[in-house]
């Protein structure tokens, strides 16, 4: 399918009313980085770099974290990579953790949340980051953060690794950029302190969805009653993306919607610039971006909210029907 893509596979993702999308790719295991390559993504907009800890049978030494990450830098060749760190909980346990018995694991205790209670694991993990760097650039993404205060401890550790290497006599990355993920809906509505403090924001569209309608993620039954382009998440989106222009935090969508190229457009109709997915994804998004103008979408989107649609989605299909 991405030989069909060939053709676009250097060209940028620029609509025809000249608004370009930054479009990166979704990784996890070392399997995923030729895709860099082959994809033409921009870089990789989410490493998951809990995958490496689930496919192991026991917990990984900071060593081999280490030169893993190095190898991700390396075959990145340069491109941004942002690594997320750990996020597990009593959904994804691994196999030498104890198991949490947890009535509601999505929303129990998982990621940032066991990285800040018990921060053995997070600040190994942080400092085979920085040491897998090895002076180079670094980005660093914080799952599941619902509040400030989680951010600030979060950093607070990265702070506190970068001391520990600097004793060590490790170089440190010449820049380190940190971010949190947005996936709760209460990180949408964090006061302006909030945004101004973080240093990016990747809107994690699965989690923020679930938690948004209410309706389990892993659940068909209950997940396909809510269509993405429900007006009133797209207009939640849409406050998110207002809010981040005025503090100038740079903001990404990497959840499974910015794959499908539909959801992709009305993404940036929305206002987002930066859309990471998994690299068979980026050919048909880039496709369809690179047909379509943006503005046009955009005036059809707000005629649907006018009227009253439920979803956009009729709307959109129909204006693209007339496009081809
Ligand atoms: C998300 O929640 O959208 C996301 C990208 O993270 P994950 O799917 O790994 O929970
Ligand atoms: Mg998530």
């Amino acid at each position: 399918a991405q030989e069909r893509y060939a053709s676009i596979r250097d060209k940028s993702a620029t609509t025809v009313d000249g608004i370009t999308i930054n479009l990166t790719m979704n990784a996890g295991l070392m399997a995923d980085l030729p895709s860099l390559e082959n994809s033409g993504a921009d870089g990789v907009g989410l490493f998951r770099t809990e995958l490496q800890f689930l496919v192991r049978n026991k917990m990984p030494k900071r060593s081999e974290l280490s030169a893993l990450y190095a190898r991700v830098m390396d075959a990145a060749q340069g491109k941004r990579v942002v690594f997320r760190t750990l996020d597990i909980g009593s959904d994804k346990v691994l196999p030498y953790m104890t198991p949490q018995d947890e009535p509601n694991p999505a929303m129990g205790w998982r990621a940032i949340r066991v990285g800040l209670d018990k921060p053995g694991v997070m600040r190994m993990q942080l400092q085979a980051l920085l040491r897998g760097a090895n002076g180079r650039p670094l980005t660093v993404m914080f799952p599941f953060v619902a509040q400030h205060d989680e951010y600030r401890a979060a950093v607070a550790e990265m702070e506190k690794a970068k001391e520990r290497e600097a004793v060590l006599g490790h170089p440190l990355p010449e820049t380190i950029e940190l971010g949190a993920m947005l996936e709760t809906p209460s990180l949408g509505f964090a006061p302006q302190t909030f945004f101004e403090d973080v240093g990016f924001l990747s809107i994690g569209g699965n989690d923020l969805k679930q938690f948004f309608f209410a309706a389990d993620r892993e659940n068909e039954r209950v997940r396909k009653r809510y269509d993405t382009l429900n007006i009133s998440f797209l207009s939640f989106l849409e406050g998110i993306v207002n809010r981040c222009h005025s503090t100038k935090t740079p903001l990404s969508f990497c959840g499974e919607d910015a794959g499908r190229p539909i959801e992709a457009l009305c993404l940036a109709a929305m206002g987002l610039r930066s859309l990471s997915m998994r690299p068979a994804s980026i050919g048909p998004v880039k496709s369809l971006l690179r047909r379509t103008n943006l503005s046009e979408v955009r005036a059809v989107i707000v005629q649907a909210r006018e009227r009253g649609d439920q979803s956009v989605r009729p709307a959109v299909m129909e204006y693209l029907r007339t496009q081809s």
